[in-house]
């Protein structure tokens, strides 16, 4: 098992995660160990807001960009 499970596969397990049914978004990042905390059905990038902060007091967390539309 690779760490980097393909786009579509993280879409499919997004759609059933306990995120999303917090109202999260939820995709994993491609490199494992975040997750997009925006809206389901956000524009542009995927943040994690929660993780990947450059210090405590940043706004934003780990930013990527993936082509989920549909
Ligand atoms: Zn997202």
């Amino acid at each position: 098992m690779t760490s980097t499970a393909p786009l579509l596969l993280r879409l499919q397990e997004a759609e059933t995660s306990a995120g999303r049914a917090a109202g999260y978004c939820w995709l994993a990042h491609p490199d494992g160990g975040r997750f997009c905390s925006l809206p389901p059905g956000h524009d542009g990038d995927h943040v994690d807001v929660f993780r990947g902060r450059a210090s405590p007091t940043a706004a934003t967390g780990t930013r990527w960009r993936e082509d989920v539309r549909r």
